[in-house]
């Protein structure tokens, strides 16, 4: 056979090596040494590590390790900076964030080099995946910063961000973060991680050639010890985090009670639907990106593959077929799918890990193919014969490695798939389109791709529900999590209430029939569990009632009850808001009574009452009209498909209402929950609860159904701590003193709980302007893009 022939019937690739000189060149034009880029200008290297090319282990250049004193030096400047940016129209800054995606276009080749000699990816995804997403994350919001006052009125910047990013899309993730802080008029000081800090020097270089004014973009490179000095330097008003759910717990600990605005990207370990209609040989192709792609190193790689018993073997066949033929090495060479592990410690990690998986008895496949003689490199695996159990299973492996599971009916396809800890992201393949559109919502997770995968876009929405953490890069939602309401900064202390004038004796009975309400769970009133109630009193210190003491497990049974009525979510968002507007039709028939138990607790006028009474009843109206207007939007990504970002509820909340305004402070959190779907555990004012306990009354007779409201009264501030740590409990919301409120957002580490806490102040829920909108709304829903093939 000659020479071609030969070639076709092996499809041997030759060598097609990308030139690495011209970013060895710019490493040189820096001495191959670098300090931190802060206020525009470079710091004299300090203390440095080794910054090295994974493919060969040989050293790219010195890094600074970023030191207290750097941080705050970034912090000082990025203040400065912060009041003449935020100033600036959004045109101005527009124009600055367009400049940038011009110039990252320019030398979009250098910086693929650059990271691909860093990271170790392969020059094909950096060249054609990496650095045009950053140019589009730019590009994107060069056009929010324009319009950003039209569509988030009366919403200011956070001021200065404290962002920190991980290794394994560097440039990409520093786009996701730089971007949208710089179009809400935010300025950033952004830590790389360790391994991989280059293309953001080369980023920091960029900013001041396009004349980005100084101060606005400071990067500081270091470790962890880095990073935790940004997370708890008391000038930064916001941190933004993407890397391992460990580390976003420990950040989550550490903001507590500071009132920092936070978003978290965490880990994932998204499953890979595969049904037995789906079209095999896009589903093994798709599988290959879904895990293979950057070495594995995804936070939402499609990591376990639930396939059809039914195919199973066929799959199974034709993916190890097909895993024979990735080709693993040099990651300039352009036809390779499989580059470098960042770095040795990580290939150790994966090792260990499947090693762990073979232990618990996984059966490991890796193709008999070549790998380079040095360097962080890997076969691709598979691991089948594994139960949900397994480490492997259960664990985020960070590497090219792909467990695999089967599942017989839709039913238990969905049910595997939420089995996790996480919810990032998710796959499913099928031809039949009532099918994949029925699963879709059942999947707990952020994004759910449909026939496709890894699919990014600077318009729509990225981020977890559940482990995977809270808040959303990319989209309008991203863009909102850089802004906050321009009130919230004039917010004022809470008036301690004036103490009663007598103490209680629980011997002491109330006057008239002995009246001591119960608890209110799953649709029924229910005794407390540890046998006591506490009297109720007065404005002049005089007993008016009694309520149960609730306790652990009053809270456990309630959340119990809560979680059994999710499908309340699922409800026709016309049902919901006939039942809210049925529950303040049946208020307002009651409200003498209800404003004469206001006045018998607080001592409010007659006149106060009734408009207390009234404005809840309003509030209810105002969100049974919400429950089917705040809803999602169809995105339209520059490739062959559409995105719709579902508006879906979070799951079980928990309210801990204010001590003031008895009805119209429950009332003011309740009506947004529910009116989003989610099932709720309440606990009302310690000091006034008999508003809410009176209200039993009214929902039975509004048709909501059982555990979608559970009332536990009680000591607020002893069943908050309870609720924080329930792990049944998905967002908790708290209205108290500063202190609980810290101890609120400690405690919620656990499950990485959303909270929203007071923190002390002064929120007048009375405020309709305020807290008739989307404040609630937004905080009691998570949006899930489901990106769905559209188009020729
Ligand atoms: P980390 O979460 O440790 O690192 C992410 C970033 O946070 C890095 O910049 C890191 O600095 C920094 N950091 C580390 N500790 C702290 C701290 N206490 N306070 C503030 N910042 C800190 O991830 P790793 O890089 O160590 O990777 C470990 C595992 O995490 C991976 O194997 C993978 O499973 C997972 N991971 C998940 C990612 C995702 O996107 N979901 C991304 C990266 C990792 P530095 O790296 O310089 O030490």
């Amino acid at each position: 056979m000659n020479k071609i022939a030969q070639i076709f019937e092996t499809l041997e690739y030759g060598p097609a090596p990308e030139s690495a000189q011209p970013a060895l060149d710019w490493l040189k034009s820096h001495g191959n040494k670098f300090g931190q880029y802060i206020d525009g200008k470079w710091t004299a290297p300090g203390k440095t590590f080794s910054s090295d090319n994974p493919a060969t282990g040989k050293p790219l250049a010195e890094v600074t390790e970023g030191t207290a004193e750097d941080v705050d030096k970034a912090v000082k400047a990025a203040r400065a900076a912060f009041k003449t940016w935020s100033a600036l129209s959004g045109y101005e800054r527009g124009k600055h964030l367009y400049a940038i995606a011009r110039a990252i276009q320019k030398h979009s080749r250098l910086f693929a080099v650059l990271e691909s000699l860093d990271n170790g990816k392969p020059i094909r995804e950096s060249r054609d995946i990496d650095i045009p997403l950053v140019a589009r994350h730019f590009y994107h919001h060069a056009g929010w910063a324009q319009h950003l006052s039209r569509e988030f009125p009366d919403q200011v910047p956070y001021g200065v961000c404290g962002q920190i990013i991980p290794w394994n899309f560097p440039l990409l993730m520093l786009a996701w973060k730089i971007a949208p802080a710089l179009a809400a008029g935010n300025t950033v000081i952004l830590k790389p991680a360790e391994f991989t800090s280059l293309t953001a020097l080369l980023f920091a270089e960029i900013c001041d050639r396009v004349g980005l004014p100084k101060g606005v973009v400071n990067i500081v490179t270091g470790a962890g010890d880095t990073g935790q000095a940004i997370v708890g330097h008391p000038g930064i008003d916001k941190i933004a985090f993407t890397g391992s759910t460990e580390v976003g717990k420990a950040i989550r600990a550490a903001t507590a009670g500071t009132g920092k605005g936070l978003s978290l990207e965490l880990g994932g370990k998204s499953p890979y639907l595969v049904f037995e209609d789906a079209d095999i040989d896009s589903a093994i192709e798709g599988l290959v990106d879904a895990i293979w792609f950057n070495q594995g190193q995804v936070c939402c790689a499609g990591s376990r593959l639930l396939v059809q018993e039914s195919i199973e073997e066929r799959f199974i066949e034709k993916l190890k077929k097909r895993m024979s033929s990735l080709r693993v090495g040099d990651p300039l060479d352009k036809a390779i799918d499989i580059g470098a592990l960042v770095a040795p410690v990580q290939v150790e990690r994966v090792r260990d890990l499947v090693k762990k998986g073979v232990a618990e008895g996984g059966s490991l496949y890796e193709p008999d193919i070549d790998l380079p003689k040095t360097g962080c490199f890997l076969r691709p695996a598979l691991i089948t014969n594994v139960s949900p159990a397994n480490s492997v299973v259960t664990e985020e492996i960070f590497g090219p490695v792909l467990v695999a599971m089967s599942f017989r009916t839709p039913e238990e396809a969905v049910a595997l798939a939420n089995n996790t800890k996480y919810g990032l992201a998710s796959t499913i393949w099928s031809e039949n389109i009532n099918l994949a559109l029925d699963i879709a919502p059942k999947i707990k997770a952020g994004v759910v791709w449909i026939n496709g995968t890894n699919q990014f876009d600077a318009a729509v929405g990225f981020g977890g529900y559940r482990e995977s953490g809270f808040g959303r890069e990319g989209g309008k939602e991203g863009m909102a999590a850089y802004l906050k309401p321009a009130w919230e900064k004039d917010l004022k202390p809470t008036v301690a209430p004036k103490a009663a004038a007598k103490a209680a004796n629980p011997l002491d009975a109330a006057s008239g029939i002995d009246q001591t309400a119960k608890m209110y769970v799953g649709g029924k009133q229910a005794r407390p569990d540890s046998g006591y109630s506490t009297p109720v009193l007065g404005p002049n210190g005089a007993q008016i009632g009694e309520v149960g003491e609730g306790n652990r497990k009053d809270i456990r049974n309630a959340v119990e009850a809560a979680r059994g009525a999710l499908g309340w979510g699922t409800m026709a968002a016309h049902s919901r808001a006939q039942i809210l507007y049925f529950l303040a039709e049946n208020l307002d028939y009651r409200r003498d009574e209800f404003a004469e138990r206001i006045r018998a607790q607080t001592g409010a006028t007659a006149a106060n009452a009734a408009n207390e009474v009234a404005a809840s009843v309003e509030r209810l109206f105002a969100f049974a009209g919400w429950a089917d207007k705040y809803d999602g939007a169809v995105h339209n990504p520059p490739t062959r498909a559409i995105a719709a970002a579902m508006v879906e509820p979070i799951g079980v909340m928990a309210i801990v209402a204010p001590a003031e305004l008895p009805l119209l402070g429950s009332v003011a959190l309740l009506a947004p929950t529910l009116a989003m779907g989610n099932p709720v555990v309440l606990v009302p004012s310690t000091s006034h609860p008999l508003s809410i306990t009176d209200l039993y009354q009214v929902i039975e007779t509004s048709d909501v159904p059982a555990g979608v409201i559970n009332i536990v009264t009680g000591d607020s501030e002893v069943l908050a701590k309870t609720l924080a740590e329930h792990d049944g409990v998905d967002v908790l919301w708290f209205a108290g003193s500063a202190d609980a409120s810290k101890m609120v957002e400690k405690a919620s580490i656990g499950n990485l709980k959303q909270t929203w806490t007071s923190r002390g102040l002064a929120y007048d829920f009375a405020d309709k302007q305020k807290f008739e909108g989307d404040y609630f709304l937004r905080r009691a829903t998570q949006v899930k893009n489901v990106w769905v093939p559209y188009g020729a």
